[in-house]
């Protein structure tokens, strides 16, 4: 009886692990909806789901809005069997069935497990899951540790959640990652500024940051086509990547612009970074692998620098930066220009 619950409770989690980063890697929103579709495709409960989603995937069909939406409405919406929403909810349903059967000792757990199955029956966003999967595993220790009969069931239940956790875990640091380059991404340097920024304010920890944008970008794209502008991008990165260390940042901006975040650090000492970085790149003739070894000549990137001042808030040191790397443009290019020399 305990087996073939375990075992129903693998194949759930078996399930979201395949179902999750696939959905991921194709960019599709995680709502309930879009869930109930790969959450199926993965089950393999629908032929004619699987087709037509086989079908997409070999076309190289981008998963748009409408795409999901039909997908849902056409196969979904009439289907008999269990959505991605009401699997998790039976998981968490079964538990609570077996641990309340077992013993009365574990009133507190039980009672979480409810509320719980209660957040799980209002559609919660990966975040909300994410919140309770932790509690689920803090409860679970701290049922563990009084009631020993329970341990060998705890055990499996703990491997679930260990199991969707990990998914949740790659899913976050996908979300942190600009998918070109595979460095940090705008939302990663949001979070990590607001980290210096109560780190400045709570124990006068300094930062500095530099804005780089590459130059003439666009003709270089014009000239070689986008493809090898992409490819150029992903190799500024890593070059730039490879000029910064320790607690350093390197995060795409957007675009063909980057932005570094150095704590501890003071304003004389990223300017010298900038220009550590701005000489890595420039110092390389660049020949493109992929043609007939076509020289594609220099890159180069100009830089601004701003360092954290008491006025500060979130957007004004980024600003300056902006406007020392708009000066370091009109000044020639491939230079550092920094907030005092404005
Ligand atoms: P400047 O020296 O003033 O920065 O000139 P620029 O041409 O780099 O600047 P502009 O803002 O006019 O153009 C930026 C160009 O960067 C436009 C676009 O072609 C290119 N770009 C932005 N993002 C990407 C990308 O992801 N891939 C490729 N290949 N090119 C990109
Ligand atoms: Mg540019
Ligand atoms: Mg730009």
């Amino acid at each position: 009886m305990a087996n073939s619950s375990n075992a129903k409770l693998i194949k759930t989690a078996n399930l979201l692990r395949e179902a999750i980063p696939k959905m991921s890697q194709l960019n599709i929103p995680l709502t309930p909806e879009n869930y109930h579709v790969w959450y199926e495709y993965t089950m393999g409960s629908s032929l004619e789901l699987n087709r037509a989603i086989d079908k997409l995937l070999k076309d190289g069909t981008t998963f748009t809005k409408e795409i999901n939406q039909k997908l849902y409405s056409t196969h979904i919406y009439k289907a008999p069997e269990e959505s991605f929403q009401q699997s998790i909810q039976k998981l968490v349903t079964t538990l609570f069935e077996k641990i309340t059967g077992m013993t009365k000792k574990t009133q507190s757990f039980s009672t979480s497990l409810e509320k719980y199955n209660d957040v799980l029956k209002r559609d919660p966003d990966i975040d909300t899951i994410a919140n309770l999967i932790i509690n689920l595993i803090d409860d679970t220790d701290s049922v563990l540790e009084s009631n020993q009969s329970m341990e060998s069931m705890l055990k499996a239940m703990n491997e679930e959640v260990d199991i969707l956790r990990n998914n949740l875990q790659a899913l976050n640091e996908e979300a942190f990652t600009d998918k070109l380059t595979a460095v940090p991404n705008r939302r990663a340097f949001d979070k990590k500024m607001e980290h210096l920024f109560d780190d400045y304010h709570n124990e006068q920890q300094v930062f500095s940051l530099l804005l780089i944008d590459i130059d003439h970008f666009k003709q270089f794209n014009d000239t070689h086509g986008h493809t090898v502008g992409d490819r150029v991008l992903k190799y500024v990165a890593s070059v730039m990547t490879g000029g910064i260390k320790g607690d350093d940042m390197l995060a795409r901006y957007g675009g063909e612009e980057f932005v570094v975040l150095l704590p501890n650090t003071g304003y004389e000492d990223a300017v010298a970074v900038g220009n550590h970085i701005r000489e890595k790149v420039s110092s390389n003739k660049l020949v493109d692998n992929n043609a007939q070894k076509k020289v594609l000549g220099y890159i180069t990137v100009s830089v601004g620098v701003a360092a954290i001042t008491e006025k500060d808030n979130l957007d004004s040191i980024v600003e300056r930066a902006d406007k020392a790397l708009y000066l370091a443009k009109e000044c020639g290019r491939n230079r550092v220009m920094g907030e005092r020399d404005l």
